[in-house]
Formats: structure tokens, sequence, C-alpha cells
């Protein structure tokens, strides 16, 4: 579509069929100003060190803040927002996206690379819809930091250079006192090789039965050709090279790749207990990056059920489905692709694949985190599921007890384990924090109302989905009188019974990997340094972004620098720098007086009522 006119008239939210993107102008903000940017993505562009002196620095901030606001472009870019469609929360949704970012265009660097840019936030776009286009400050801070956090981390995602707020102000669904919160508009620079999605592909889909929606540009073969042309072409060259004159063989082994890429995305979410919270095929990369940082979270307490997202009332995207729900989304690209490739090809590649690169990476790297680097044992994944058990018994850290597992005495004299024992027990959930986790939601009352209901008519009470809610509810209500009556001591010692029995099938694993190896002293070594390169000392936690977006609400982005640079080195490989960091830690800065912690702590129990959508 043309580029828009001087009253942005090509920017009006319309169906735009027979396009994949339509020319867009950022509309400006407010005073835009620096939150933060991260140096590492910003030299994937080419864009040097920051300079030393403080006049330089703070010129080049101004000038960051003005480009990556998107008040001013970039010589060169042509911004264009990007049509994409998505199966939202299992549902086909039509026409959804991209209606809150902007292409600018693509740098491609001396070493051959190419990187997207793409600005998040930077007003309407033709497929805004209802809404603005814009995004708040602390959605963009959550987005920026964990954008850089994975990366860090080795999990495949799409990058953030920047975040840049300003005056300009939007009311989103937050209110304190029944008052509506005005909050500033902020904008992220995001980067990637490609921002294309599973959704991309949907645009061509037919009506669908159950929700009447279509894609806006059904039927049109010939920009699907041309679109998997594209992606194939430009980031699977060696597929298009070796099928060049078989396209359905190109594209089932694109498919392929997709496939296991996927799998191995996933696989990585798992080991570092992460939830992405909103796994639309709108936002599922088609190279196999995460993409999209919504009400995204870290496990904290090791809980398979845990639910990032407070509007996914049915736990669709809890932590424990994420890898199904990917092989669901793969059943919907493979659907989208066809006639361009047969359905019964990709549905048979998708068989063969996913599952069973799911599990081979995952119990990698799973190893590798229990540090068992010799040969692999038909048992290990039983091991890794029993510990898994061991931290849902106990309600323990999922992050810091894999950390702690690191300092396991090994040897072959059976350790005295107290102290051992004593710092994993320290990892787990306390009587209060267990109480606060599996309060009731429903008043007595409702909850009896409801059970009475649900008998009389249990149909209707499966068909309006309340079934579950029940269910999760009594448990929580017999969790509830268990609880109370455990005192401290007996918790303790039933969660050093729990660790006591796993860490005897730990050690005698153990035992096997060492008599396997030929010197004793450098596998041990060897095993340290793979856990401390596997298992995470920081990871982002709720209740660390939340004290970083306080702050920075107020005027004050240091936190949000500060644990930017954190999760920058979230292995300790550089260990100085992030006890440093710790060490240095002001007393009570921004609104989080008081409330922080050391980063690596478990959450404080006020994180516990912190809520995203
Ligand atoms: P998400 O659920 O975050 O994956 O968002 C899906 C789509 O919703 C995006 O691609 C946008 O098109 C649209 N969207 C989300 N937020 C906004 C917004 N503030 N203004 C306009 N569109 C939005
Ligand atoms: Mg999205
Ligand atoms: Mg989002």
């Amino acid at each position: 579509t043309p580029p828009p006119g001087p009253e942005g008239a090509a920017s009006e939210p319309r169906p735009v069929p027979g396009a994949c993107f339509s020319r867009v102008r950022p509309t400006p903000l407010q005073q835009p100003r620096l939150v933060a940017l991260s140096e590492p993505a910003l030299a994937l562009l080419g864009l040097g060190a920051p300079p030393a002196d403080d006049a330089s620095r703070e010129a080049r901030e101004a000038e960051a803040a003005l480009f990556f606001s998107g008040n001013a472009l970039l010589p060169g870019a042509e911004p264009a927002a990007h049509c994409y469609c998505g199966h939202q929360f299992g549902h086909f949704a039509g026409q959804l996206g991209d209606g809150a970012a902007m292409y600018l265009g693509e740098v491609c660097t001396a070493a051959g690379e190419r990187w997207e840019l793409q600005l998040k936030g930077t007003g309407p776009t033709p497929f805004s819809r209802q809404a603005d286009g814009r995004k708040v400050l602390r959605s963009s801070i959550r987005e920026f930091l964990c954008s850089e956090a994975m990366f860090h981390l080795g999990v495949p995602t799409t990058r953030a250079g920047a975040c840049v707020t300003s005056q300009s102000t939007v009311v989103r669904d937050v209110f304190y006192d029944g008052n509506p919160k005005r909050e500033p508009c902020a904008v992220v620079l995001r980067i990637a090789p490609t921002f294309l999605r599973f959704g991309s592909f949907e645009i061509f889909k037919s009506t669908d039965e159950r929700t009447g929606h279509a894609g806006p540009s059904v039927g049109r073969n010939d920009i699907r050709i041309q679109m998997l042309d594209y992606v194939i072409g430009t980031f699977y060259p060696e597929i298009q090279a070796a099928h060049a004159s078989d396209s359905v063989q190109r594209n089932a082994a694109f498919f392929r790749e997709v496939t296991r890429r996927t799998a191995r995305t996933v696989a990585e979410w798992q080991c570092v207990g992460f939830c992405h919270g909103v796994l639309n095929t709108d936002n599922m990369s088609v190279v196999g990056l995460t993409i999209d940082y919504g009400p995204f979270g870290f496990l904290d307490r090791y809980d398979p059920d845990h639910v990032c997202n407070a509007s996914d009332n049915a736990g669709r995207y809890a932590y424990s489905k994420q890898p199904e729900v990917c092989k669901w989304n793969l059943q919907k690209l493979a659907e989208a692709l066809e006639p361009e490739l047969p359905l019964e090809l990709a549905e048979a590649i998708l068989a063969e694949n996913y599952d069973a690169e799911f599990r081979r990476h995952y119990l990698h790297k799973m190893r590798r985190k229990l540090g068992l680097i010799q040969a692999a044992c038909e048992e290990d994944a039983a091991l890794v599921a029993q510990l898994l058990e061991t931290m849902q018994q106990t309600g323990a850290d999922f992050t810091n007890t894999f950390y702690l597992l690191s300092s396991f005495p090994v040897g072959p004299e059976p350790p005295d384990l107290a102290d051992f024992l004593t710092a994993l027990t320290a990892q787990c959930a306390s009587l209060e924090e267990l109480r606060l986790a599996f309060r009731p939601q429903m008043d007595p009352r409702q909850l009896s109302m409801m059970l009475m209901l649900a008998q009389s008519n249990p149909q209707l009470f499966a068909l309006i989905g309340t079934q579950a809610n029940i269910t999760k509810e009594l448990e929580r209500v017999e969790q509830q009188s268990r609880l109370e009556q455990l005192s401290p001591a007996e918790l303790l010692s039933r969660n050093r019974g729990h660790w006591a029995d796993w860490l005897q099938e730990y050690r005698a694993r153990l035992e096997k990997d060492r008599k396997g190896a030929s010197d004793a002293a450098a596998w041990q070594a060897e095993r340290v340094r793979v856990m401390h390169a596997s298992n995470p000392k920081y990871i982002l936690r709720n209740y660390i972004a939340q004290n970083a977006i306080e702050a920075a609400e107020n005027g004050d982005f240091s936190e949000v620098r500060r644990v930017l640079k954190l999760l920058e080195a979230p292995y300790c490989m550089v260990g100085e720098t992030a006890e440093a960091l710790e060490a240095a830690e002001p007393e009570g800065t921004g609104g989080a007086a008081g409330r922080r912690r050391s980063y690596s702590s478990k959450p404080p129990l006020w994180a516990a009522e912190l809520c995203v959508t």
C-alpha cells in the first residue's frame, strides 16, 4: 500500500487484503528521553561503544532518544507495518497485527549479516484496530530487559537495542482506587534477522468455521509463494540451495527445520524456567526465536502449572504446556503452508521430528545442568523428573536449586550433607509463602454454591469451563488445611527428607559419571564449569523488573541500567562483575525503598501479589 499522505490517511485502521505490509509513519512522542541502551545489541548494527566523557555521552543519548522514539527517521529508513493474522488462545482471530510495531528497514553489516530494525509503540498503523499503537513504559522496560536477558542466557531471541520514554501518556486498564491511571508512552527498538511469524502465513487462511474470521489475503497463493521464497532464500539459504529445483522438497525441508528450531527453543525455555505467557501463533517466529515479551515470567518456586499471564484463565499457556502448545502452533503453520506444502507431508514431518527433537535437546541441557558430562544413562530422564517432583513437593526455587547443585560435595566417601541440605532447604518455600500461594480465591459460600450447581447441571459447568476452576479451588482449600496443621519445624524436616532422598539418587549417578572419567579431579573441575555455564545465578524475576520499573516511572533510570548490566552476565562467568554490582547497590533508591534484596534471592513476599497482563 502507498505511503500515507500528509494527513496519515493510510494509517487508519482497516482490513488490508492482498498485502503483507503497509507503509506508515511513526507518530511523534512528546519529549522522548532515553531510558537505556543495550550496547551489545547496538554493536550488532555497527554502532560503536559509548564515548567516555559525559558531554558526548549525553549527546549520544539525546540522539538515541530522537531516532529510537521514531521522532526522527534514520537515513534510509522506510517505515512499514506488517500485516499478520493468528490463532489467539486456540481460535483464529483474522487480521490482528501489527498495529503496534513498525519496521524501519535492515542494516547489512560488513560481516554479511542483516538485521531488521523495528520500533514498537510508535503509534497507529492500518492494523491497529481500536487501539492506539502505543506501548507503556512498564511493558517496554520488561520487553527491553527480557530480550537481552534471554540472549545472554543463550536462548534464541529477538534483541532490544534501546528503550525510550516520553511525556506523552495513555490510559491502560490499570486502576488505582478506581481512577484511571495515565502512563508514559515508551518505544523499544527491536532487532532480529526477521520478525516474520507463523501468523505471517495465516493471512491466506480461508474462513474459520468456528470463529467466522478469514485471512485478508485468502486465495492469494502468489503472495504466499513470494513470502516463502523470501523466507527460505534469505534465512535458510542452504535449504534453498539444496532444493532449488523442487519446491515441495524445499518447503518440506524448511518446515522440518522450523519444527526442530521451535522444539529446541521451547526446550531452552523449560530449562531456564521461562514462561512466555502468550503462545499464540502470531508470537511464533519463522526462524525459531523467542518473540514478543508481554506477560512473560520466570519460575520462582517450581510449579509446572504456573501461569504467568493473568488473563489466561484456563492455563492454556502454563509452563508445562509450552512444549505441546508450540507443537499445536506448528500444526497451524503447516495448515497455512498448504498447498505449497501438502498438509499430509507437513504433518508427517511434525510427528517425526518435534517430540524427538524436544526430548533430545531438553535432556542434553538438563544433563549439563546436573553436571552429568560423561556418557548418557538411560535413567537420566527419570532422575530429572524426580528432581522436578522434589522441587515441587518442597516449593523449591527453580533457578537457585540448580545453581546450588554445582556445589554438591562429590567423592568416593559418602559426604556429610548437613550444610548442603540447610542451604538447599533455605531455597524452599516457607510456610508463609505456601499459605500465600495456596490461599483460596473464592468466598467459601460462593464455592459451596458453585459445587451445588456443578452437581445439578454438570454439562453446563463443563461448557463454561468453571469445572477446572472449582477443582483448583478445592485443591487450594485442601492444601490450606494441610498447611495449617504443619509447623515450620515439621515443614523443614519434611523438606530435608525429600531432598536427602533425591540427593542419594543423584550421588549414585554422579559416582557412575566420576568412575567413567580417567582423571577424577579434572572431571570435577569440568563438571563445575559446565554447571556454572548452564545454571544462571541471575534471571529477570518479576520483582527485579518491578523495582526497575517503579524507579523509572519516577524518572530514575539507573536501576534499569544496573539490572541490564547484571543480566549481561547471568552465569557469573565473569563472576566479579555481578558480585561487584550487588555490593555497589545503593540503599533504597527509586520507588522500591526497603524492598530490594540481593538480585539472586528468591522473591520477597510482596512479589507473590504481582500480576502481569
Ligand atoms: P500480542 O498479543 O502482544 O502478541 O499482540 C498482538 C497484536 O495486537 C499486535 O501485533 C498488534 O497488532 C495488536 N496490538 C497490541 N497492542 C496494541 C496497541 N497498543 N495498539 C494497537 N495494536 C496493538
Ligand atoms: Mg505479539
Ligand atoms: Mg505483546
